[in-house]
């Protein structure tokens, strides 16, 4: 049983009742605006703007609610991660996904707010079931393309591009319009919009924020997702070439980037790998000292 305080304006009140509407309404307390009761906590907003959250679900509802960096955080909330850019081998994965409203109980039975936390055997059990409720587009860069688009573009201008698609596609699969679109912030807004400045098509008004995995449902779902799909590139890999690629870009990879050319060739290697990254190197000159 926990109880959160938070103070909110009217309007953030306001659209706090709209975003609980499902909830079941209390009668209401002396000097309180409303309560209203979901099966594991009670929300009361307070004429002061002070607005308590009591209950099993208080620490969930409090933090899906509350007033953070963007001041008014209210769903269908879209919001966008990547994973694999710090890893040798393996693909991109950009995923962008919606949370409605209608999402918020059962991302609170998963404890999604905590993505940083969840391990990949976790990942493999959630991600099916967001997959299953939730809008969202995927956009999976193999290595083979990768490593043809760098030539001419950097790592941030490569995910700039890819956000921006998974938004644009987000946004044809929603009925609705969503404009409350949130990214996980790998570079600063202006530089984001100069590497889309060639774009046909460029999703605006987006709310830049680091660390957004633990601060927005949205992005965390989508992080979770794309870990999914990297977690199974790197199975389809592992499989395809019998090899078992491991993440980061440690020492470890350097040594199982020998081994890999051992097996195949150093042409193969840029099939399955971020070329340009240092451990390519490392990888030739351990080579060169056999
Ligand atoms: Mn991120």
């Amino acid at each position: 049983m926990s109880t959160h305080t938070i103070t909110m304006n009217q309007k953030e009140i306001q659209a706090l009742k709209t975003k609980l509407k499902s909830a079941k309404v209390c009668k209401t307390p002396p000097y309180a605006l409303f309560q209203v009761k979901t099966e594991d906590c009670t929300i009361t907003a307070y004429a002061s703007g002070k607005v308590v959250f009591q209950g099993e679900g208080a620490d969930f509802y409090a933090g899906a609610t509350q007033v953070k960096s963007k001041s008014n955080i209210t769903y269908p909330e879209c919001g966008s991660d990547e994973v694999g850019t710090g890893d040798y081998f393996g693909p991109v994965v950009v995923c962008a996904a919606c949370v409605e409203s209608k999402h918020l109980p059962l991302l609170k039975e998963l404890k999604i707010q905590d993505s940083k936390q969840i391990q990949d055997e976790q990942i493999q059990q959630i991600a099916p079931l967001l997959m299953e409720q939730l809008t969202y587009s995927l956009l999976v860069l193999e290595n083979a393309k990768y490593n043809e688009v760098h030539l001419h573009n950097n790592m941030n201008a490569i995910k700039a591009k890819l956000h921006n698609q998974a938004f644009l596609h987000l946004k044809n699969k929603l009925d609705f319009v969503c404009d409350h679109i949130i990214i996980d912030q790998f570079t600063p807004e202006k530089t984001y919009y100069r590497y889309l400045k060639e774009e046909a098509d460029i999703v605006q008004s987006i709310h830049f924020e680091t660390k957004a995995e633990n601060k927005y449902l949205s992005v965390a779902c989508a992080s979770i997702i794309a870990r999914y799909h990297f977690l199974e590139a790197i199975e389809q890999l592992s499989t395809q070439y019998d090899f078992p690629f491991p993440k980061g870009a440690g020492a470890h990879v350097d040594e199982a980037g020998v081994d890999f050319v051992n097996q195949y060739s150093f042409d193969t290697l840029s099939k399955v790998c971020k070329f340009h990254f240092k451990n390519t190197d490392k990888i030739k000159a351990l080579l060169e000292m056999a």
